[in-house]
């Protein structure tokens, strides 16, 4: 068994991004800035947020995260993204998830410019996703392609399977999978004989959010293993999804949790915002 080690593979991309950065900012006195949303108090996206700040300074970017009270009405918050949006300093704007119930989320997520969304949850980011011609994607799942691309596991003609469906990561992941050529299903919590379905998958991507749910009998000898999952157990540890200590030993490659695709998450939104800033800079608006 090889264990994907999505910590190292972060330092490293983070690592080039960087000289990619100040090089951006030699030859053309450009920084790129993402700016990030938090929405009241939530401990989960306090700890998101700081993190994805503190990885954003490392790299040499701009960052400012902005925190509003959880009683910010939907109006206000609509003219604080489209202050960032008519703002030409800021590349990337992303309003972290979730959002106190008075607020529509989808209207907010609406509301960012495609070419800002450096999260590639706007419908038209979705829809170039799916159509083929994708700009700005979801980091998760783009976090897990990359782990693909260096260990060279093969893709196409696989058969992947991507539990849970989410518009975050299920669903992305399953398009970016098709796209390199593997033939997906896509399960969720209606799938019947999900152990079996998972058991037929040469690459299992799993993304429910239930702690240790995917046991050894879901997969299948050699089979590569992604844990998208962050749950805490009853004692607060951090756990994936996957059931790793009697899963590492099925499968050929598998990601940990803590240090597999969370780390490369934000690693991607860095690279969406340099992306965002580069075609920015394109489109003559810097
Ligand atoms: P979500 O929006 O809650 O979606 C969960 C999906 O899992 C749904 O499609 C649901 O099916 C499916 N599901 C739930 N229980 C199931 C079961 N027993 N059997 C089969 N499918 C089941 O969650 P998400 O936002 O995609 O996140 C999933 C997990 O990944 C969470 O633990 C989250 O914290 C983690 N996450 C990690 C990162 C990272 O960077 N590491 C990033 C994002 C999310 P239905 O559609 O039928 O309800």
């Amino acid at each position: 068994m090889v264990l994907i080690d999505g910590k190292a593979l972060a330092v490293k991309i983070q690592g080039k991004l960087a000289e990619k950065v100040a090089r951006l900012k030699e030859e053309k006195g450009v920084v790129p800035g993402l700016v990030v949303i938090l929405v009241g108090e939530d401990p989960a996206s306090q700890v998101y947020v700081r993190n994805k700040e503190r990885s954003a300074l490392a790299a040499g970017f701009r960052s400012e995260v902005v925190r509003v009270p959880a009683t910010i009405s939907q109006e206000e918050l609509l003219a604080l993204v489209e202050r960032y949006i008519q703002d030409a300093s800021w590349h990337g704007i992303l309003v972290q998830l979730p959002l106190p119930q008075h607020i529509d989320e989808e209207a907010i997520l609406h509301a960012i410019d495609p070419k800002k969304d450096v999260d590639g949850f706007h419908p038209t980011n979705m829809g170039k996703l799916w159509s083929g011609h994708a700009v700005m994607i979801p980091s998760t799942p783009a976090g897990i392609m990359e782990m693909f691309k260096e260990y060279e596991i093969a893709l196409a003609g696989k058969r992947a399977v991507v539990i849970g469906r989410s518009n975050i990561v299920g669903k992305p992941m399953a398009q970016m999978l098709l796209d390199a050529n593997a033939t997906v299903t896509i399960a969720h919590s209606q799938t019947q004989n999900l152990a079996e379905l998972a058991k037929t998958a040469d690459i299992l991507v799993v993304a429910i959010g239930r702690g240790h749910f995917v046991t050894k009998d879901f997969v299948k000898p050699g089979a590569v293993v992604i844990d998208v999952g962050m749950n805490r157990d009853a004692n607060g540890k951090l756990i994936g999804d996957v059931a790793f200590d009697e899963v590492k030993d099925v499968a050929s490659y598998i990601t940990p949790v803590p240090g597999g695709v969370g780390p490369m998450t934000i690693t991607m939104l860095l690279e969406q915002t340099y992306q965002a800033c580069l075609l920015a800079g394109e489109a003559g608006s810097q």
